[in-house]
């Protein structure tokens, strides 16, 4: 696996650390928990998808571009990062923003990713759920070439095979990072979304034989549908990266059981689970992913599910920019 044959450009800060969190491992008395800080690459707060914008941007200035396409939910952290990236790279930003939260508050629609949004000059443009993006993606493409520019599409949450390149990268860190420190991972955790941190993580993990379980915690589709959109990517990402067959059907597994009413809607778990990290270890989760990704952890651990492990990973991968954007629905008082 030679990851330096793609295009890539410096977005990140890397290595991102790799930390243990003691006061939360003694908390639930199972495995010992560590975390690797994604939550730290560094472009505009930081999260998993500027590993991914590394490869994708990358390509889109091979292909000559000026302007790049993409689309997230209002509080995409995926929009912020690409936005932020096409700063950095010069490039224009045109977003579609998907109204997928049903009554939104106002700190909802105005603060936290969406004021980053703003603050890089990217044009938001505004539809609602259930919209075919494909098409209206394409539709900016024209527009944007009707005016004479080059478009270039990043497809939601960077995840395509370029993309999830970065978390193929990720896995290979991650693992020098074990390896130097003597440390032996028994289980890897991770939120997995738009399946491009997961694909990436699975085929890098199998690719180089770690003997690591991967279990990817839902946040928006039922289990079957994800593990099945994990593993498509998974194995375009190995064609693509020159390991065909690395990745097998039951190589993905997802748990779907903490999306709670929706994508996006909090959960009492994922409430605790904010709250805990907080305040055990002064670290920051977002109330979409990483904070509903916990809930499921931590519910794991109390229901002894890691009870054989010793030490258990937990990917971190950022969103506490939108944090703001849920002021309002936070229960801190508890
Ligand atoms: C996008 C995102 C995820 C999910 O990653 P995917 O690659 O989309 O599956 C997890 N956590 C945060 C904070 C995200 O922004």
């Amino acid at each position: 696996m030679l990851l330096s044959r793609f295009p890539r450009v410096s977005l990140a800060h890397l290595p991102t650390p790799l930390e243990p969190l003691p006061r939360l491992s003694e908390h639930l008395g199972g495995p010992t928990i560590w975390v690797k800080r994604d939550d730290c690459t560094g472009l505009a707060t930081g999260g998993n998808k500027t590993r991914k914008l590394e490869y994708v941007m990358a390509d889109a200035l091979e292909h000559g571009a000026d302007t790049v396409i993409t689309v997230g939910a209002v509080q995409s952290n995926h929009v912020r990062q690409t936005a932020a990236a096409c700063c950095k790279l010069g490039l224009r930003c045109e977003v579609l923003l998907e109204h997928r939260v049903a009554d939104p508050s106002a700190s909802y629609t105005a603060s936290g990713n969406v004021l980053l949004d703003r603050l890089f000059g990217a044009n938001l443009r505004e539809y609602p759920g259930g919209t075919d993006f494909d098409k209206a993606m394409a539709d900016v493409a024209d527009e944007v070439r009707d005016a004479g520019g080059e478009p270039y599409i990043v497809p939601g949450g960077a995840s395509n095979r370029i993309g999830a390149l970065g978390y193929v990268n990720c896995a290979l860190e991650t693992m020098a990072q074990a390896n130097e420190r003597g440390l032996v991972i028994d289980h890897w955790v991770s939120a997995t979304g738009s399946a491009g941190t997961h694909a990436g993580l699975i085929v890098g993990l199998k690719a180089m034989h770690a003997g690591i379980p991967l279990l990817g915690i839902g946040v928006n589709a039922p289990r079957e549908e994800q593990e099945s959109k994990v593993f498509d990517l998974a194995v375009e990402t190995a064609d693509y990266l020159g390991a065909p067959g690395v990745v097998e059907r039951g190589d993905v597994v997802a748990n779907c059981d903490y999306v709670g009413p929706g994508y996006g809607v909090p959960t009492d778990g994922m409430n605790e689970a904010v709250l805990k990290l907080a305040r055990l270890e002064g670290l920051l989760f977002d109330p979409v992913y990483s904070g509903k990704a916990l809930a499921g952890l931590i519910d794991l651990i109390r229901k002894g599910a890691f009870a054989d492990a010793s030490n258990v990973l937990f990917l971190h991968t950022g969103g506490s920019a939108a944090l703001f954007a849920y002021a309002d629905q936070l229960e801190l008082d508890i």
